[in-house]
């Protein structure tokens, strides 16, 4: 039997009792495959001796003799402790709470078997996190476990369990102890699975049996056997992935249907209403969508490029391919703000070219909303650009094309998937600024081509970033101050909206009256939080734009809600305050919201004692460096991938052993 087949419920486990599988089924294990597939996620190498007097350096693990009992407490706190000395003199006692037993099975004079964790407490070593034995032995002037390394790792009879033990991720209610002699018995009774690899293969990658190897994850004999079995394990989960994805490509190109290469002419007389020219890499990767939306096969592509390199324009020259080609576009971005950004910046570009184009979010209401969707299902829009409410039920397109989504990891994987089902297959383009390898795309993504621009357009100046200590903020605003009394912008960006009870951090709201009353008088800020109503935001990002029916503001007080996509140039201070509640990819994606014009612009992470270690590395990394391709890298190092991703789930497939990182 292959082991995924393995569907035996666990409650035919000796001992897994109703309350027990209920418990186990909060773990996600349900059968008996879960159980052999609950990979440990550490070992507690029991070979390893210690002695008591070497406690600080891990768990103890050594033979002692029982001096003397003695008891401490009334009535029912009434608890036994356990005086024992160890075969260097080392004397500590065994705190046996709710363990009476004890008395008996460890009698005064025994010589036991002992392993668990010491501590210095009110003056004396002890412990109440062992578990102790009685053995049959003599003391050793070495004090050597004897049963500890007879060949095959197994334990002497009548001794703990010693050699290397699994150490498994818990829940509530199931301890150590259960898992591992649930997971014994569960090898026992399921553990002879069939190799589901090509023998060809395994012999070629040097492979272990698959029931070999989930024998040795579980029960490894030395140290390491971890690695070697994992290598196995991992392998073959990679192996299902590459099938997967190969036959996703199968199924994507099955079909297929003769299209030819898109017009272009459109596009190129955007380009030449532009004031710059194309840099290099956007042209490239131009071609190789133009080249994708002219195969056979709808297109599935990445494009990667940091934040200010120049994706937007890519993504209109790729809408205005679809239109040429008498389709219709659609561009999805993660927030409202961005979508109006954007439908701006296409009102601006396209409409010139007689591009009919459309908004549409979930605030866009009735009476706007019908005619809108009539006139998308119709084909009398080229273009919309919205939210996710983009593919929400009742919104029909006529000849749906081409696909955009901005921004791409702020989406959930169901809703990239939704994307597919609106058109007949249409051409889709994902872009984001937080890069990712190429394995981990592949995980998330399936089936995907990359394109990458590395280069930004020319005359950028490298943003400088400063630190400051909280406390040291007057001379940030100082500096500030004079870029605004040049004409310049600045952003002051905070973790919180309004004061919260729980933490003590400086909010939005509060900030904005203070820096407009206290700090710029002279100057006119704005405000803008995901709170706002969509027609304030709206108003207040104009007026910073200098688009608006107001004075331009100066300085625009937010929330992580400018974090993605805001294009305002002249701006050129970037100011976060508590620096280290934010992560790398929104550090990184914030900063990106200066430097987007020849200008010199400045961040200044401003950063409060309750810095942290992982605060602390986000922010050096910050200072560090400016490439957002080592800042994703770094990232995924401090959070590891799943977080990232969102999901270690590839479709169907658990990647239960393989790392989609260290496994390239
Ligand atoms: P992102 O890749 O972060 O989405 P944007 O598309 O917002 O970057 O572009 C950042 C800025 O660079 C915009 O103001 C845009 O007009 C400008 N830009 C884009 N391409 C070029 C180019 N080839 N030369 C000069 N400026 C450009
Ligand atoms: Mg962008």
């Amino acid at each position: 039997m292959f082991l995924r087949e393995l569907a035996s419920p666990l409650s035919e486990l000796k001992g897994a009792g109703p309350v027990l599988v209920r418990k186990l089924e909060r773990l996600g294990l349900f059968s008996a495959a879960d159980l052999l597939l609950h990979a440990p996620r550490d070992y507690e190498d029991r070979s390893v001796k210690r002695m008591l007097g070497e406690f600080s350096q891990g768990p103890v693990n050594c033979r002692a003799t029982v001096l003397t009992h003695d008891w401490f407490g009334y009535g029912r706190m009434r608890t036994l402790k356990i005086w024992i000395e160890d075969d260097e003199g080392t004397r500590a006692g065994l705190v046996c709470f709710n363990r009476r037993f004890l008395e008996r099975s460890l009698p005064v004079g025994a010589r036991i078997s002992l392993f668990g964790r010491f501590d210095y407490r009110f003056g004396e070593l002890q412990s109440s996190a062992f578990e102790a034995e009685q053995v049959d032995d003599l003391p050793s002037a070495t004090g050597l476990p004897t049963g500890a390394t007879t060949p095959g790792g197994q334990a002497a009879a009548g001794c703990l369990p010693l050699g290397v033990l699994p150490v498994y991720p818990l829940t509530d209610g199931v301890p150590q102890g259960i898992m591992r002699k649930l997971t014994a018995r569960a090898l026992a009774r399921w553990g002879m699975v069939d190799d589901e690899l090509p023998t060809g293969v395994m012999e070629r990658r040097a492979l272990l049996h698959k029931a070999e190897a989930i024998r040795l994850i579980h029960r490894p004999e030395r140290p390491a056997d971890v690695p070697e079995a994992r290598r196995t394990l991992a392998y073959e989960e990679l192996f299902y992935l590459q099938i997967m994805i190969g036959r996703r490509a199968m199924d994507r190109r099955d079909g297929a249907s003769d299209r030819p290469p898109p017009p272009k002419d459109l596009a190129l007389a955007l380009v030449e209403r532009l004031p710059f020219a194309l840099t290099a890499d956007q042209e490239t990767v131009l071609a190789e969508i133009a080249a994708d939306m002219g195969s056979p096969w709808p297109m599935a592509r990445l494009l990667q490029g940091d934040v200010g390199s120049g994706k937007t324009l890519v993504a209109f020259m790729a809408a205005l391919y679809a239109i040429a080609a008498g389709g219709q576009a659609a561009l999805m971005v993660p927030t409202e703000l961005l979508a109006r950004q954007h439908a701006d910046t296409a009102a601006r570009l396209l409409e010139p070219l007689g591009v009919r184009l459309a908004f549409l979010s979930g605030n866009v209401a009735e009476p706007a909303r019908k005619p809108l969707l009539a006139a998308l299902a119709s084909g009398d829009i080229d273009l919309v650009i919205g939210t996710h409410a983009l593919f929400s039920e009742g919104v029909n397109y006529k000849s749906l094309r081409l696909v955009i989504v901005d921004e791409q990891h702020r989406f959930g994987v169901l809703q990239r998937l939704a994307i597919g089902a609106k058109g007949r297959r249409p051409d889709v383009l994902m872009m984001s600024a937080t890069p990712i390898p190429r394995t981990l795309a592949l995980t998330a993504y399936g089936d995907l081509s990359v394109s990458t621009i590395r280069t930004m357009p020319p005359g950028r100046k490298p943003v400088i970033t400063h630190l400051a200590k909280q406390g040291n903020e007057e001379r940030v605003y100082e500096f500030v101050r004079k870029e605004l009394a040049a004409g310049r912008k600045a952003y002051f960006v905070y973790p919180l909206v309004d004061r919260s009870d729980k933490l003590e951090l400086k909010n939005a709201e509060a900030m904005f009256r203070h820096l407009q009353d206290t700090v710029f008088p002279g100057f006119k800020g704005g405000l803008i939080h995901s709170r706002l109503p969509e027609e304030d935001k709206k108003a207040t990002m104009a007026a910073f734009a200098g688009k608006g029916d107001t004075s331009p503001l100066s300085f625009l007080v937010a929330t992580s809600v400018v974090e993605v996509g805001v294009d305002v140039p002249d701006a050129t201070c970037m100011v976060i305050e508590h620096a280290e509640r934010f992560g790398l990819a929104a550090l990184h994606q914030l900063r990106g919201r200066v430097g987007r014009s020849p200008l010199q612009s400045y961040c200044f992470l401003v950063w409060s004692d309750k810095l942290g270690e992982d605060g602390k590395k986000r922010v050096m990394a910050m200072k560090d460096t400016s490439d957002g391709f080592a800042i994703a890298e770094t990232d995924l190092l401090i959070r590891g991938p799943g977080e990232i991703t969102g999901t270690t789930q590839a479709g169907a497939l658990r990647l239960a052993f393989a790392d989609a990182v260290g496994d390239t």
